[in-house]
Parts: C-alpha cells; sequence; structure tokens
C-alpha cells in the first residue's frame, strides 16, 4: 500500500473542474476534497459557480459561457448538487452538461453495507450502466389531435454499441464476471431489438465475461428481489433511469450512492441525491454519495489505488459505527457525527481495510476501449411504402377506407388502417376503442416508391380533405422489413 501511495505522490496532477453547488453541497465538497486529498489524490483543481447564483442572474441553464471552457479543458468534473429553481423557464443544469457534452454513459454503482446500514438484500453488488442520450431522451414529442401524443423512441446502432461496448470494458477492467441487458424487444423488435442485437453481437468479443438478456419486466422484478444475482447491467435510457433509482434505494440508503456520466469530451462525477437545502449549514449532511462520485472519478481518472485507498477506510468507518444522522441507527451505530467529523474519522483510518465488510480492490492502469468499430450501414435500401397519418374525430375505419381508395394512389395500395398501433381495417374487431388519430398504410407491392409517388399520395390526401399529421416512410433492408405490423395484422 505505501509503495502505491508514493506512485502516486509523485505522479503528474490530473486538472479537474469542481463545483460546490447549492445546498449542503459546499460541505460534502469540502469533506470529500478533504478526505481524497489525504489518501493521495494528485488533483489540479479548478472551481466554478453554477446552480442557484447564476440562476438568479438570469442564465437559464444554470452555467457561465466561461465554465464550458474549464470543462472542455479539464475534461473532468466534480459536480456537488444544485438547486433547480421551479418553473420559470429554468432548465435542468444537469440534463445539458450531459447533452452538449456528449456524456453517453451514466454508471451507478449499488452495493449494500449489511449489516451497517438495513437492507432487504444483503449481498448485493452491481453497477448499473445506463445509455444516457438516446431512446426517448430526445424529448421529441408532438401533439397531434385533439386526443393523442406521441414521443419519439430513437435507438441508433452506434449509440448501442458504444454504451454496450463500455459495459464489457467495464466489467473486464474492475473484475467483474457478468454482463446483463435489459431491454423489451419482444414488443419494440426494432429499437429495443437493436440494442439487443448489439449487445449479442458484442458479447462474443468479450468470452471471458458471462452475458444474458432479460426482459425488462422480469428482469427488473428480479433485481428488485434477488439483486445478488446481477452484476453488470446495462440497458437503454429510460429502464436505466428507472431502475438505476430502485437499485440504489435497495441497497438500503439513496443517500450513499455516486453516478458517473462518460463521455469522449468531458465526463462528470457526482451524487445521486440533491442540494437538500433544509438540511444545508448545519454540519449534518452525508458525505459519502458525492464521495463515492469521486471514488469513480479516479478510478477514471487512473488514480484507482488513491480510490481504493480511501474507499476502504470509508467501509472501514461505516463498519466501525461511526455513522451521519441519515443513517445512524440505535444498536448497530456507536457515534452519531456530523459531516466534518465523518470525514475525519475517514482520513484516521487510511491505511486499514474493513474487517467484516469485503474490501475493494479497484483497476490500476486499466485502458479501455470503447471505439465504435461496427460497419456503416450498408444494407441496399428500398422504399415500398408510405404511413398517412390523419387526424379524423368521430372516424369509422370502413367509411376512412372507402374515402382513401377513392383518392389518386399512384398505383399504391391501402393495406390496413390502424388506430394506435391496433389493426382496425381490414376485419376489425368491433371492441377494439378508436381514438381520433389513425395511420393509413399505403404499399407499393414490391415497386420502389419515389419521392413524386409520395408527394403526389400527399395531395391526394390533401385535396380530398384529410387533415394529415404525419407520414412515416416504409423501407426494407436487403430485403427485410424497417416497420412494424399493426398489431393483430
Ligand atoms: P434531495 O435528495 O436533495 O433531498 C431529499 C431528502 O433526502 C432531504 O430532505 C434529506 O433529508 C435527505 N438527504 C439527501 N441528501 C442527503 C445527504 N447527503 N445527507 C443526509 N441527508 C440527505 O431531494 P429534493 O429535496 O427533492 O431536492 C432538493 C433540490 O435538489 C431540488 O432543487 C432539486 O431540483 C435538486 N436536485 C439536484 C440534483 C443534482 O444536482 N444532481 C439531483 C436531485 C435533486
Amino acid at each position: 500500500m505505501e509503495r502505491l501511495l508514493v506512485v502516486t505522490l509523485t505522479a503528474k496532477k490530473t486538472p479537474i473542474t469542481v463545483a460546490y453547488g447549492d445546498g449542503i453541497g459546499p460541505e460534502i465538497m469540502d469533506a470529500t476534497l478533504r478526505i481524497i486529498t489525504e489518501a493521495g489524490a494528485q488533483l489540479d483543481m479548478e472551481r466554478i459557480e453554477i446552480g442557484e447564483s447564476i440562476y438568479s442572474r438570469g442564465i437559464t441553464n444554470g452555467i457561465e459561457d466561461s465554465s464550458w471552457d474549464s470543462l472542455r479543458r479539464t475534461k473532468v468534473f466534480l459536480k456537488a448538487p444544485i438547486t433547480t429553481p421551479q418553473g420559470g423557464g429554468f432548465k435542468s443544469l444537469n440534463v445539458t452538461v450531459r447533452k452538449t457534452l456528449g456524456m453517453y454513459a451514466n454508471v451507478r454503482p449499488c452495493a449494500s453495507l449489511h449489516p451497517y446500514v438495513s437492507t432487504k438484500h444483503p449481498k448485493m453488488n452491481l453497477v448499473i450502466v445506463r445509455e444516457n442520450e438516446e431512446d426517448v431522451y430526445g424529448g421529441i414529442e408532438h401533439r397531434q389531435t385533439q386526443q393523442v401524443t406521441q414521443c419519439l423512441k430513437l435507438i441508433s446502432r452506434p449509440g448501442s454499441e458504444r454504451i454496450v461496448r463500455y459495459a464489457f470494458e467495464y466489467a473486464r477492467a474492475n473484475t467483474r464476471k457478468k454482463v446483463t441487458c435489459f431491454t423489451k424487444d419482444n414488443i419494440m423488435k426494432l429499437t429495443d431489438g437493436l440494442f439487443h442485437k448489439v449487445f449479442d453481437e458484442i458479447a462474443k468479443e468479450y468470452p471471458d465475461i458471462e452475458n444474458e438478456h432479460w426482459i425488462v419486466d422480469i428482469g427488473a422484478a428480479k433485481m428488485a428481489d434477488t439483486p445478488e444475482a446481477f452484476d453488470v447491467l446495462v440497458m437503454p435510457n429510460l429502464y436505466g433511469d428507472v431502475l438505476s433509482d430502485v437499485a440504489a434505494q435497495i441497497t438500503g440508503s439513496v443517500g450513499l450512492a455516486g453516478s458517473a456520466n462518460i463521455g469522449d469530451h468531458c465526463s462528470m462525477f457526482e451524487a445521486i441525491h440533491g442540494s437538500a437545502p433544509r438540511r444545508a449549514g448545519q454540519n449534518l449532511a452525508n458525505p459519502s454519495g458525492l464521495f463515492h462520485g469521486a471514488l469513480l472519478m479516479l478510478s477514471h481518472i487512473g488514480q484507482g489505488e488513491v480510490a481504493e485507498r480511501a474507499h476502504n477506510a470509508w467501509l472501514r468507518t461505516i463498519e466501525d459505527g461511526i455513522h451521519t444522522y441519515d443513517i445512524y441507527k440505535e444498536g448497530v451505530s456507536k457515534e452519531k457525527v456530523g459531516t466534518k467529523e465523518f470525514a475525519s474519522a475517514v482520513i484516521e483510518r487510511l491505511g486499514q481495510v474493513p474487517q467484516h465488510l469485503a474490501p475493494v480492490e479497484y483497476a490500476k492502469d486499466a485502458q479501455m476501449d470503447v471505439s465504435i468499430r461496427a460497419a456503416g450501414p450498408s444494407a441496399e435500401k428500398k422504399h415500398v411504402g408510405i404511413d398517412v397519418f390523419i387526424d379524423f374525430p368521430g372516424g369509422d375505419p370502413d367509411a376512412i377506407a372507402g374515402r382513401v381508395n377513392a383518392l389518386p394512389l399512384e398505383g399504391a395500395k391501402l393495406t390496413v388502417i390502424s388506430n394506435r398501433g391496433t389493426k382496425v381495417w381490414p376485419n376489425g374487431n368491433p371492441d377494439t376503442f378508436w381514438s381520433d388519430h389513425w395511420s393509413c398504410r399505403l404499399e407499393s407491392g414490391g415497386g420502389d416508391f419515389s419521392g413524386k409517388t409520395v408527394v403526389q399520395i400527399l395531395a391526394a390526401f390533401c385535396m380530398g380533405g384529410f387533415d394529415v399529421v404525419k407520414t412515416e416512410g416504409l423501407y426494407t433492408f436487403d430485403g427485410a422489413r424497417g416497420y412494424s405490423l399493426a398489431q393483430g395484422e
């Protein structure tokens, strides 16, 4: 251990950007920085202001232009929680930073600390790797009729490849044994199907790591019931958003977890909790969430041995029953301490390892290669039809079909009408509920659609008195259907 420390102390300092945030932020940041500095972290820190003080100057995303320069320069951001003002057009700083700097992976380790923090899952120790940019989080939404709104779910091959590769590389670098993928590809065969397909392809490149796939509903149930069955989990954005909170909660305390947002240009490390304004300025807050964020940062910048030293001292402190108010429990805890005293207790234990909890071991000098290798699209793309969506209140499928079939359709054939994805014509079921949002599928019967055909069909719909709210092209790729069938088709 001492030899490792000497190596670190002689190492070059890594530039990082630090924001102390709002509420309890400054206290937990001070405590975190004290511990990791004492543990031997070699950091050259630049401080930026974010959050309330910036929002109050009318800057709606909570961060000044000059701060971006610091983030681009250091590429590493240790961030305390901030208070997001309610309403008034203010935007979430986290979302802004994540999206602007292309942070594609969210990583959240969740491990229980039984019996020191009570949990129903004493053996839980998993890491959720969540895709961070795609899925429904593009926020591309439209209201199209009186009754119907839509949100676009986008999943790309490079986006899926990068996150899946990250999960396998993370597992290998951190000597984890299994990567599990959650999707809902029994329903979303194209979007989640692509994520699952990419997972299967990339898993073959990591024969040393076990892999498996679960449908997200039963997988989530299993994770909530038997989390020790999982090791590293990788999933699209929405499932990851929900399940990473579930996973943190069932460890016993959401207040102890940290997370990393990883990008090619900049990565951000933080606690998962907020700024807890009611606890601010009282030396009460638990710094452990931000501290865990800082451990992920140290590992990311190649100071894994410092992270290991600090983490083991922290485990020893928890084990010794030195607890802040949020995890203090009569009969289990020995001493209730404030933020500063907790940090001092961890510092006193640097160099020690836990006696009962498992000591942690961090990757040293692990190189992670998450470059995207898959070739670009090479399949032959053919345009074979179009879905024309119409706003038609009080509609009746037979009546709509009659009117559409009377239009000059340029050789295209109306093959199906669906309502919210369920076939209603031909031979619809009388029990199906009809909203005012209908999709008319027009197909070429194997021939290629030209842009001109599309324009002529749309003109015919408009001239025929239909309110066209959107269209979707129907394509085949090397002959394989690139669109879903309606339910019941
Ligand atoms: P919160 O996580 O700040 O607090 C919820 C409760 O958890 C607090 O009342 C407190 O009792 C407890 N708590 C949280 N962190 C603690 C800690 N370190 N030590 C001890 N107890 C702790 O959630 P909230 O009250 O919903 O949000 C407060 C503010 O934080 C809001 O403005 C919200 O927008 C913001 N927020 C910021 C982030 C972020 O910056 N990443 C994340 C979530 C919420």
